[in-house]
């Protein structure tokens, strides 16, 4: 048992890194069937009682921060797609030693959710849209809601919320939107990022476009990029500016250019592991230290409780758990290894 004070040291894992930031998919549902993401007929839905229920998640948001972990993302699959989002990040942000609230979202259902999700205190967005095509927009997310999502992103422009749009550069299928969808940071508080397809799950079966071509079709339209400091957030992005963009560009490339060595990030997916990357199978299984079976126990690969179910001495097994989590976390992914290892790792269960 850890003394109060101890708490504001955070947590350091193997390689020294500080860990401070924890993804958390709260569901694996998805309006949206991205080619490289979800499969056409979507996920077999999990029994409600198999998910963490919010009040369990944020249990264990409030272990982190006890830990260190002051920066918390919602994802998903859709995150917007589970009942009582809205009030879960309303707790979440009022919990102590949480600093920033975001979400990731694909935009479809986003601008019904603006006011609530504000007033709950969101910090930032983040809005998935990598064409401005229609035809092209049905072909990745196999479906024809295109307009909700730019809906979605000028709605969000007019709050105060930071926004960042983000890209994933297919080969032959989405390259010529790369400096259409760029041009949304002719806006001061937009920036634009461009993500380089990981090899998981169905993504394996496509081509990403790698930083360098990306980089030079928007040297090419913009006449330079220049390295800048990022908006403020949590990831392993790095930032530009551009002549005629008052926002900012941003490019976030595992494969090309690595970033494991100051990767600050846990994962929690919805059936209640904790993923110390997204490249590996080892986990922590946080369920059974919530539901009172004993410690978080590490693997390779009951009902949702609701507050009044959660065991009121589970507080020390979960934050063990996280710190096991912490301590399991390798050096780096190995995407380059290359083979079919990540063919099991769906995005949209890890929280990507
Ligand atoms: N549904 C939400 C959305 O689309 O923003 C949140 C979940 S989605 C899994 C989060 C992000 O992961 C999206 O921007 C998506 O494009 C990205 N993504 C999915 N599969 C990926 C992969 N294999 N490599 C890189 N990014 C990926
Ligand atoms: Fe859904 Fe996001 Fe995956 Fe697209 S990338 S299928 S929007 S979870």
């Amino acid at each position: 048992m850890q003394g109060a004070g101890w708490y504001n040291f955070g947590m350091q894992d193997g390689f020294g890194r500080h860990i401070d930031y924890l993804r958390i998919s709260v569901t694996d549902r998805c309006s949206l069937r991205c080619v490289y993401c979800m499969p056409p007929e979507g996920v077999k839905l999990a029994r409600h009682a198999d998910m963490l229920s919010l009040e369990e998640i944020l249990k264990v948001c409030e272990a982190a921060a006890r830990l260190g972990i002051n920066k918390f993302k919602i994802t998903g699959g859709e995150p917007l797609e589970r009942r009582g989002l809205t009030s879960f990040i309303h707790s979440l942000k009022r919990q102590s030693g949480v600093k920033t609230v975001t979400l990731t979202s694909n935009g479809a259902a986003l601008c019904g959710f603006l006011d609530g999700l504000q007033k709950a205190g969101l910090d930032a967005v983040n809005i998935s849209l990598d064409t401005l095509r229609p035809a092209v927009f049905r072909r990745i997310t196999r479906s024809d809601g295109l307009e909700n999502t730019l809906r979605a992103i000028e709605d969000v422009r007019k709050t105060p919320l930071a926004l960042k749009i983000n890209c994933v550069p297919l080969r032959g299928v989405n390259e010529d939107d790369i400096v259409p969808l760029a041009m949304f940071a002719r806006h001061p508080a937009v920036t634009v990022r461009f993500i380089e397809l990981m090899p998981l799950g169905l993504g394996a079966a496509f081509s990403p476009v790698p930083q360098d071509e990306v980089f030079a079709r928007l040297r090419g339209a913009f006449g330079g990029l220049t390295p800048c400091g990022g908006p403020p957030g949590n990831g392993p992005a790095s930032y530009y500016s551009a002549a005629g963009l008052a926002g900012k560009i941003g490019f976030i490339s595992a494969l090309s250019r690595s970033f494991c060595a100051s990767c600050n990030r846990l994962r929690l997916t919805s059936m209640g592991l904790l993923k110390p990357c997204l490249s590996s199978d080892l986990s922590v299984d946080l369920k059974s230290a919530l539901r009172g079976g004993g410690r978080g126990s590490v693997a390779g690969g009951g009902a949702g409780a609701n507050a009044a179910d959660i065991p009121a001495d589970c507080m020390e097994k979960i934050e063990e758990a996280i710190r096991a989590a912490v301590m399991i976390k390798p050096a780096g992914h190995d995407f380059h290894a290359g083979g079919s290892r990540h063919k099991n790792k769906d995005m949209f269960r890890i929280g990507g």
